[in-house]
Protein backbone atom coordinates (compact mmCIF):
# COMPACT_ATOMS: atom_id res chain seq x y z
CA UNK A 1 0.00 0.00 0.00
CA UNK A 2 1.54 3.04 -1.43
CA UNK A 3 -0.27 5.32 0.74
CA UNK A 4 0.78 3.79 3.89
CA UNK A 5 4.46 3.80 2.79
CA UNK A 6 4.53 7.31 1.96
CA UNK A 7 2.38 7.89 5.61
CA UNK A 8 5.20 6.29 7.96
CA UNK A 9 7.65 8.01 5.79
CA UNK A 10 6.82 11.60 6.14
CA UNK A 11 5.71 10.60 10.08
CA UNK A 12 9.75 11.03 10.50
CA UNK A 13 11.58 13.72 11.45
CA UNK A 14 12.60 14.28 7.79
CA UNK A 15 13.81 17.45 8.44
CA UNK A 16 17.30 16.14 10.48
CA UNK A 17 17.65 13.49 8.08
CA UNK A 18 18.09 16.39 5.56
CA UNK A 19 20.46 18.28 7.65
CA UNK A 20 19.81 21.61 5.60
CA UNK A 21 18.76 25.02 7.98
CA UNK A 22 16.39 25.49 5.05
CA UNK A 23 13.89 24.03 5.04
CA UNK A 24 13.80 21.43 1.77
CA UNK A 25 11.84 21.57 -0.82
CA UNK A 26 9.89 18.15 -2.54
CA UNK A 27 8.93 17.33 -5.64
CA UNK A 28 5.49 16.43 -6.37
CA UNK A 29 4.46 14.96 -9.86
CA UNK A 30 0.75 14.06 -11.48
CA UNK A 31 1.34 12.07 -14.23
CA UNK A 32 -2.50 12.65 -14.86
CA UNK A 33 -2.24 16.47 -14.78
CA UNK A 34 1.23 16.80 -15.99
CA UNK A 35 2.89 19.06 -13.71
CA UNK A 36 5.60 18.88 -11.00
CA UNK A 37 5.28 20.94 -8.28
CA UNK A 38 7.94 21.60 -5.16
CA UNK A 39 6.70 22.35 -2.02
CA UNK A 40 8.37 22.55 1.58
CA UNK A 41 8.69 19.67 3.45
CA UNK A 42 6.22 20.78 5.69
CA UNK A 43 3.65 21.09 3.62
CA UNK A 44 4.13 18.42 1.41
CA UNK A 45 1.57 15.96 2.89
CA UNK A 46 -1.39 18.41 2.81
CA UNK A 47 -0.31 19.84 -0.52
CA UNK A 48 -0.26 15.76 -1.74
CA UNK A 49 -4.20 15.53 -0.12
CA UNK A 50 -5.44 19.02 -1.32
CA UNK A 51 -4.14 17.88 -4.96
CA UNK A 52 -6.30 14.43 -5.28
CA UNK A 53 -8.64 15.27 -3.13
CA UNK A 54 -9.40 18.47 -5.42
CA UNK A 55 -8.11 17.14 -8.73
CA UNK A 56 -8.82 13.27 -8.33
CA UNK A 57 -11.65 12.52 -6.09
CA UNK A 58 -9.27 11.54 -3.07
CA UNK A 59 -7.29 9.09 -5.13
CA UNK A 60 -3.46 9.25 -4.91
CA UNK A 61 -2.69 10.29 -8.41
CA UNK A 62 -0.11 13.07 -7.42
CA UNK A 63 2.57 11.25 -5.30
CA UNK A 64 6.61 12.64 -4.21
CA UNK A 65 8.40 11.95 -7.48
CA UNK A 66 10.14 8.49 -7.30
CA UNK A 67 13.71 8.93 -7.15
CA UNK A 68 13.10 11.42 -4.15
CA UNK A 69 10.95 8.54 -2.65
CA UNK A 70 13.28 6.33 -2.91
CA UNK A 71 16.04 8.47 -1.39
CA UNK A 72 13.96 9.33 1.83
CA UNK A 73 12.68 5.67 2.15
CA UNK A 74 16.14 4.68 2.30
CA UNK A 75 17.15 7.39 4.11
CA UNK A 76 14.73 6.21 6.74
CA UNK A 77 15.32 3.07 6.62
CA UNK A 78 19.30 3.62 7.41
CA UNK A 79 18.20 5.93 10.59
CA UNK A 80 15.84 3.04 11.69
CA UNK A 81 18.97 0.58 11.55
CA UNK A 82 17.15 -1.35 8.77
CA UNK A 83 20.19 -1.83 6.63
CA UNK A 84 22.54 -2.87 9.10
CA UNK A 85 22.88 -6.45 9.37
ZN1 LIG B 1 -3.18 15.78 -10.58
Amino acid sequence: MKAVRHRYIYSRPLNTLFMSDTEPMIPIVCETCGTETRVPLSTLEESLRKHNSSRHDGEAVAEVAPEVADELASMVAEDLGLLDE
